[in-house]
């Protein structure tokens, strides 16, 4: 099976296309199932829009389900057309998120961690002047926000667990348990990690996670999932076999898609 779990689109403010160009996108690569997963509002903000260029005003989002809905049932018999969100994992918004993504028939949440001690992890300023000390804080502040996602039950897929390395690749060096305890804390709420390839886009390159995590997540018993993070049409469904294969080559033999918030797993 071909799919796709995360993919945006233009009313988040930073990403090219509307709902339809990527579901077409997707026909032409020939996916089974495309999942529509645009960045959520900023539930937790007392403004209608906290920032645009990254996420949608709130008022916009039931606009949003009923575009994927409507979708869903028009491409029904060629597609299928999932309905997810990105959501920022933000302690201090849990309840907020919850209350409002409780009301959509959503297939998935991906729970993302975007922000440690207040700065977006793509901020390519925040990575200026920092030492081995900050890059160490940072990293482990970001891998405990990780596993805290996991604990949250809010959650069926964490998205690109080692994004703190986009636009600083060194910090991949930096030396912390951290890590591992966030990936046996996954394995235990048995939450879907996703191979996310947008990684390539980034200073970083490549993919998220890399491979040595993807190796201990397997070990521990880590359920994985698709996603390209495109932002333009052109990306739906980038590397998927390649991922597929290096998937199967480090030991898993299933990925996992969502109906409804349930997991169907799918032999890779
Ligand atoms: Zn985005
Ligand atoms: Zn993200």
């Amino acid at each position: 099976m071909r799919f796709d779990l995360h993919t945006h689109h233009e009313r988040c403010g930073h990403a090219v296309g509307e709902v339809e160009d990527y579901v077409l996108a997707a026909l032409d690569q020939g996916l089974d199932a495309i999942g529509i997963s645009d960045h959520s509002p900023f539930f937790h903000s007392d403004k209608e829009q906290a920032d645009p260029g990254i996420a949608m005003e709130k008022r916009e989002f039931p606009a949003y389900v009923k575009d994927v809905l409507r979708l869903k049932e028009k491409y029904a018999d060629r597609i299928e057309v999932l309905l997810g969100v990105e959501a920022d994992f933000l302690p201090e918004g849990v309840a907020s998120y919850r209350r409002q993504l409780q009301k959509y028939p959503l297939d998935y949440v991906i729970g993302s961690v975007h922000y440690t001690f207040g700065r977006n992890i793509f901020d390519r300023d925040r990575w200026k002047g920092a030492d081995d000390e900050d890059l160490f804080k940072v990293k482990e502040a970001y891998f405990d926000l990780i596993a805290a996602s996991a604990r949250s039950g809010d959650y069926q897929v964490l998205g690109h667990i080692d994004a703190i390395k986009g636009f600083c690749p060194e910090i991949t060096d930096i030396q912390t348990n951290k890590v591992e305890n966030a990936l046996q804390t996954i394995a235990e709420e048995q939450v879907a990690i996703e191979v996310n390839t947008s990684g390539k886009m980034k200073a970083c390159g490549g993919w998220y996670p890399s491979e040595d995590i993807l190796e201990r997540a397997c070990f521990y018993g880590v359920p994985v999932t698709m996603g390209s993070d495109a932002h333009h049409p052109r990306r739906v469904g980038d590397d998927l076999e390649a991922v597929r294969a290096k998937l199967k080559d480090i030991g898993f033999t299933e990925w996992w898609l969502f109906r409804e918030k349930k997991p169907v797993s799918v032999a890779l």
